[in-house]
């Protein structure tokens, strides 16, 4: 057995041999190892912050979306398997407040902390073995398209993790940018615009609970048009938290001063969105302080770790969710997940809200199967999806539908020693009945 391998002109020790290697601990890395490892795989997650959470925690975007359904009804919860596994855990813990509404649907604010202590139980509790401050840097193939190593690099070092499957749940595509696998950014390379969340504490949260969310946007246009603030989103949110008084404040818009939109994969550009994030939140901050009135005695007590990136790279995939299927609330066989949340485009100038009334659409498995290599699959929003497509399926209920359907599909492919690139979406959903993994609309 080989114990090291040649990368360009140095070698590095192979240290892992999993089934399965997961990249990444978001919601849909973290769904993703849990199934794998509910049927039996030895499974390995690396991830390359200190906790797991991705973009819902690192991020502090702080609410489940996604869960519930919308329209003009009764509100109810569309959305179950794994989602609603962690949500009910997640409620055991006090660590969320009850659905707050969000215009025609509902969203679940929750407590960071408790996300990240759940996400290690859960993980734990399946001998899932994780590995944080382990940074995927490059990946190894041979001519069958097999990837044959990831090359991480951590504290020890640079070592290789030799799996028989990869999930590529980083969020970024990284693992299937790095095979050079084609993949996109947005619409003609225009995405999203990030956000730097932040948190108010000492909030007068009976107050904050009267005041109307168009109310507080009506005072941040009043005070960006007067020139008081500079506050170039007026369309914001605020969300409380369990911790009693404290409040998520869902913001800030981060554009060049041209308008345009940093990427989430570039150091220049996430260099530029950190600094000018914190520079909007405090300026948001301020605001809140001096003019809304639950927000008197308040202070920020911190930004996310990192920014908010919604939309980086997306993978070309065997089915791209357009955009027409999230409008026309399309049903699919191969469903991994149902979503009613709306089309939540953020743009340079503008916010877009679309909302699908008393209907939902469906995610196909094939958006998470990608167009290259053949033991490999993605879970999460590097899906394969037109931008304002995926500006409704990315949100955190439909990545852990994704993942624990892809964690699934891993399993699949070893136990049937079939190819990524000839998996069938039904086949997929048939092995989690199988093995009793609950898919996310049962
Ligand atoms: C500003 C903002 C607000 C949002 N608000 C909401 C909201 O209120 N509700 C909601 O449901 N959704 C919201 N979302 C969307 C949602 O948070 C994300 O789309 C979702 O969490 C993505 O999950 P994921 O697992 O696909 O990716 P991520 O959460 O991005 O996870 C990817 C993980 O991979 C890790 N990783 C990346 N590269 C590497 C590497 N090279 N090596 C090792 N690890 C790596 C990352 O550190 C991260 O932990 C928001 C997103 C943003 C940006």
């Amino acid at each position: 057995m080989k114990t090291s391998i040649h990368i360009d002109a140095y070698k590095v020790p192979i240290v892992h041999r999993p089934d399965v290697c997961v990249v990444g601990g978001g919601a849909a890395g973290i769904s993703a190892a849990i199934a794998a490892a509910r049927t039996g795989k030895k499974v390995l997650l690396i991830e390359k912050y200190g906790f797991c959470g991705g973009a819902t925690v690192a991020g502090l975007s702080g609410t489940i979306c996604g869960l519930f359904n919308s329209g003009d009804v009764k509100r109810e919860q569309i959305v179950f398997g794994f989602a609603d596994e962690f949500y009910s855990k997640l409620k055991q813990r006090n660590g969320v407040v009850k659905p707050v509404d969000f215009g025609k649907t509902c969203l679940i604010p929750h407590d960071g902390l408790v996300w990240k202590e759940l996400a290690d139980d859960l993980l734990q509790s399946e001998n899932i073995e994780i590995r944080y401050h382990t940074n995927f840097l490059k990946a190894i193939t041979d001519e069958s398209g097999k990837v044959t190593a990831l090359i991480v690099k951590s504290f020890e070092g640079q070592f290789a993790i030799c799996s028989e499957v990869v999930v590529d749940a980083s969020g970024d595509a990284e693992i299937i940018h790095n095979i050079e696998g084609e993949t996109y950014s947005g619409a003609s390379g225009t995405v999203q615009t990030p956000t730097m969340i932040f948190k108010m504490g000492h909030v007068d949260m009976e107050v904050f609970l009267k005041t109307s969310p168009e109310s507080i946007c009506e005072k941040v246009e009043e005070a960006d048009k007067a020139g008081d603030f500079k506050l170039p989103r007026h369309h914001v949110y605020a969300f409380p938290l369990p911790n009693k008084n404290e409040v998520i404040c869902n913001m800030t818009r981060i554009t060049y001063p041209d308008g345009t939109t940093p990427l989430g994969i570039s150091s220049e550009d996430m260099t530029y969105a950190e600094i000018e994030g914190r520079k909007q939140a405090r300026e948001y901050a301020d605001f809140l302080i001096e003019r809304i009135s639950a927000f008197k005695d308040a202070y920020m007590v911190d930004t996310g770790a990192q920014v908010g990136i919604r939309q980086s790279r997306s993978i070309v995939g065997h089915h791209q969710l357009m955009n027409e299927e999230v409008y026309n609330a399309k049903k699919s066989k191969s469903a991994i997940s149902h979503s009613a949340w709306p089309i939540e485009a953020h743009g340079s100038g503008d916010l877009k809200i679309v909302y699908l009334e008393n209907d939902h659409y469906d995610i196909p498995f094939e958006t998470l199967q990608p167009t290259i290599g053949n033991n490999i699959l993605v879970a999460g929003r590097c899906m394969s999806a037109e931008h304002e497509a995926l500006a409704s399926a990315r949100v955190t209920g439909q990545c852990f539908g994704m993942g624990y359907a892809i964690g699934a599909a891993v399993s699949l492919m070893l136990d049937e020693r079939i190819a990524s690139q000839k998996l069938k979406g039904e086949d997929v959903l048939y092995y989690m009945k199988q093995h009793q993994l609950k898919n996310s609309y049962e």
